[in-house]
Parts: C-alpha cells; structure tokens; sequence
C-alpha cells in the first residue's frame, strides 16, 4: 500500500482529515482536482464573509454619525473582490503550508475508484492505502425551472466575479446563502432585491423566533420577502428577466405574479458531488446520490469513509472539520462518533442569527418537558454601547434538571456567542451552571447569563420576564 490513508477531496473535511492523520503518525495522501479549501474557502465561507465584511461599515456609517463619527462610504466593487481574492488566496496558501509541514502529500488531479483500496488519478497513476475518505463535497443543485439556463442566471458561485452591481435583483432560496446574498446586494447599491422562498417562512430550518427576527431586519433594510411562492419560469424580457411566479402548493398568491430583473441568483440548495467516483460498483449505499454513513463516517464498506457535504448529514464547513477528523480518528482505533445536534447554523446576516441543539418547537415535537429563557438584547449595556440593541438570546432546558438542550441567538456576534452555547451542550451542563459562569462586563456574552435566569422567569436586568 501507498498510504494508511488516501484521502479524494481536500476541502474542509478532506485537508483536515489529512492533517489529523499526519498527527497520529499514520501516512496520508490528499487528492485534489481543483483548489486545496474546496467551496468553503474558494467560493463558499470565506469569499461571503470576505464581502460582508464591507457590507458593516456601509450598514453602520448612519449610526457612527450619531456617535460623532462623520463617515461616508464609497463602493469599489474591483477592489472589494479583489481583496477577497486575497484573502481566499492567502488561506488557500496556509491550508497546503500546514499539510506540507506535516509530510500529508498533495496530489492534483481527479481521482475514481479502481477497487476499495485503490484510485486512479486523472488515468495517470494510481494510488493504494488501507483506508480511502471520501470527502468530494457538494455543487450547486439547480431547480428544473424553464429558463434556468438564461444569461443572467447564477448559482452562489456567481457572486465572486460581478462585474457590477445589478440594479434589480431576485434570489429563489430563503435559506441563509440567500439571505447573506440578498444582504450583500443591497449594501452594495441594488436598487430593488427580492428574496422568494417556497415555504411559509424564511430559514424553514431554523427556529421560528429566528425566521421572524430575520424577516423583519430584511425588509427594515429595504429587501423584499416573498414567501409562499415559487419560481414557475424564467424568460428574456426587454428589462432582463421576467420571472413567473405561483403561489407554494395549498397556499393563496401573496406576492407578485411577475417580476423583472437584472439578474436572478438560484441558490436553493446543493446535490452530492459523486457523480463519477465509482462508488456504486463497490457496494457503497446512496441515498439520492449522497453516501450513506453511520455517524462514525463508516460506508457499508469496511475501509472507505465519507465524510463533509458529501454524505449529506450537515452541510456545513464545521460539520465537515469535525467528520474529517472523526473519520480518520476511527480508521485509526478510535469509536467517535459524530453529533449533529452539537452543530450551530449561523447566517451571517446584519445582524446575524444563530442556532444550535433543539429549538422549542423541535423540543416539544420530541415529546420533551421543557422551560425557555429570553434575555432582550435591549438589556445590555454592551449591545447599547454598540448602537445596535436588536436582537435576542433564548435558551431552551429540559425542565427537570435544566439541561441546556440548545439556543437561538439573533442579534450582533450571534455567531461567536452561539459556541457557548454549543460547549455548554458538548459539556452537558445546566442552566444553574450557566449562572454560575461569570462573563466580562460589558459584553454581549452577559447576555447568555441572562438568558440562564430568564428561564426561571430570573433575568435581572428585564423589567418583565417572559417566564412569571
Ligand atoms: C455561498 C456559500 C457560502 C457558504 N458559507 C458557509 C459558512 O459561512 N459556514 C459554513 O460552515 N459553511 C458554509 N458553506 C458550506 C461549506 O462551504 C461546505 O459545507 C463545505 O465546503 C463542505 O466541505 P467538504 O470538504 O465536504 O466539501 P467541499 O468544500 O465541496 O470540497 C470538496 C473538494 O473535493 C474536490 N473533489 C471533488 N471530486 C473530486 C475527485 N473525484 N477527485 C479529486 N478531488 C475531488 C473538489 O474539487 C473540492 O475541492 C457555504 C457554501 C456556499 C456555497
């Protein structure tokens, strides 16, 4: 054999999985046929974020003007891009800095399976180890509506080379890629962005509370939500795009019939990029082409793994680190196991929202006892400092004993407070622990303490608690 482990695909769970095989000493290979970082740093994660980054100072020039900063912005869109380039270049560089450092080989090119021990690369070479990982991810997956195919009509990858900023945009997908873009957009200077989503509510995934908050900071941004409605057609009209629209199976037409646009972004969702690995032929199970796994990321066949979008558990950058390692640690003698109810969503909206364990509802579908906590971030001290109190921390427990079950977080650093939530699961602890946890003052995390008490009706910097 080649290598302990080979691994195809060296995004998030692939390049990680690399560096924490070199770290139990076993010999790793990671087979890549585009860019080392896959979507998620190359046209996912970090380019977002890259743009939203601009997107603060454009949002927050009004309220540092009433802090007695006089601002005024100005949009380069070459240069914003370029800068992400940058940026994405530079992360690119330090992923095959850190699997070099470590002896992990990088091979390029497109690998396929030969038999369970073996891939061919490229029809060029082949490699062998006693474990393969599979962790070729996802690509976007577009709805079968007419005129999908019409200049002006995009995917997300779309987004990283405008060459200007639309006038009128519309984006089908209400999920948090289409929020973040719809967010973009319209700090960037688009006159008119509408977001259309099939179901009755944005984010459909995340809590409720969450939907309604995000709904309400979106239009106060000037966006349009149309919800309930679905893309029926798409066709070329003299002001761009005229896109039809009909009401969501068992619903009543809300929204528009018709709207033209400049340009349409789709961004409703992903499909499994295993397309021609050859995985069929070994006996690996799929579900509509995503790999089966158990949540030790063991395939049905002995030595391979799947691990990261590809196996279709959670689509998420964290989700495939964790899965990569997971993997590996396995392979290796471990018997982890990964939790998918430990992985916080965060959409990276202005302000942003964020999600980790159970929500409410999901709890009480569960058939569970439970108590919730709400702290206003109108409450603190810290979220007034910064000029921007909206938002919220609500903190589900299981009732008996109060353990945390999970949080919904919306509001400014939504997504860093989140991962206090998401240890306090990983740690089992309660709310009493909770409060016993003595954050910094001032600070947005106090929130979370409040938010502990606030489940026994107890916050105390809330005039009324939401719990008596
Ligand atoms: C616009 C956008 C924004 C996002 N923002 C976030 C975010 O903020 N936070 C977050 O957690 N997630 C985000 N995601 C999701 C995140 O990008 C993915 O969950 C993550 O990239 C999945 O990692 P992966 O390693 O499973 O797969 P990928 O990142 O898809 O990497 C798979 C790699 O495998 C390679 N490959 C495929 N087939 C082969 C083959 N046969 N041979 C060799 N190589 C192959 C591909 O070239 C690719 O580099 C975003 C996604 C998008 C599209």
């Amino acid at each position: 054999m080649d290598y302990d482990i080979c691994i195809i695909g060296g995004g998030p769970a692939g390049y990680l999985a690399g560096i924490r095989a070199a770290q139990l000493g076993a010999t790793a290979a990671v087979i890549e046929m585009d860019e080392l970082g896959g979507v998620c740093t190359n046209r996912g994660c970090i380019p977002t974020k890259s743009m939203l980054e601009v997107v603060t100072p454009i949002l927050s020039a009004a309220r540092w003007n009433d802090m007695g900063l006089e601002v005024h912005t100005k949009l380069n869109l070459s240069q914003v891009l370029a800068r992400t380039r940058d940026v994405v270049g530079y992360i690119r560089a330090g992923i095959q800095s850190l699997l070099d450092a470590r002896g992990v080989h990088v091979i390029r090119g497109k690998a396929k399976f030969v038999d369970r021990f073996t891939v061919r690369i490229n029809e060029r070479e082949t490699v062998s180890a006693r474990f393969m990982l599979v962790a070729t991810g996802s690509i976007p997956a577009l709805p079968p509506i007419d005129g999908i195919g019409l200049d002006g009509v995009v995917t997300s990858d779309g987004m990283f080379t405008l060459q200007q900023v639309p006038e009128t945009v519309a984006i089908i997908g209400g999920g948090a890629i289409g929020i973040e873009y719809a967010t973009i957009l319209k700090a960037f200077g688009a006159r008119k962005v509408v977001i259309i989503e099939f179901m009755d509510r944005l984010l459909p995934l995340m809590d409720p509370g969450l939907s309604a908050f995000e709904k309400v900071m979106l239009e106060d941004a000037g966006i349009e939500v149309v919800l309930s409605s679905k893309a029926a057609a798409l066709s070329a009209s003299n002001k761009g795009i005229r896109m039809d629209l009909q009401p969501s199976p068992g619903t009543a037409q809300a929204g528009p019939q018709k709207l033209d646009v400049d340009k349409v972004f789709v961004v409703t969702g992903r499909k499994p990029n295993t397309g021609d690995l050859g995985l069929e032929p070994l006996g690996i199970s799929l579900s509509k082409g995503w790999i089966d796994v158990n949540m030790a990321m063991r395939t049905g066949v002995d030595s391979i793994y799947a691990a990261g979008d590809v196996n279709g558990i959670r689509l998420l950058a964290h989700a495939a680190f964790h899965q990569g390692m997971i993997a590996v640690e396995n392979m290796l003698g471990a018997r982890k196991v990964f939790e998918p109810v430990l992985v916080p969503s965060v959409v990276y909206s202005k302000p942003p929202v964020a999600q980790v364990g159970m929500d409410e509802t999901a709890a009480q579908k569960a058939g569970m006892d439970v108590k919730t906590g709400v702290f206003d971030l109108a409450g603190s001290p810290m979220a007034l400092v910064h000029g921007d109190p909206s938002g919220f921390v609500k903190i589900v427990a299981e009732k008996k004993y109060g353990l945390v079950l999970g949080a919904s977080i919306a509001g400014e650093s939504a997504y860093e407070l989140i991962s206090v939530i998401a240890a306090a699961m990983a740690g089992e602890i309660t709310v009493d622990e909770l409060r016993r946890t003595v954050f910094a003052h001032p600070s947005l995390s106090e929130s979370i303490a409040e938010s502990a008490w606030a489940v026994d009706g107890l916050s105390q910097h809330t005039i009324k608690n939401s719990i008596p």
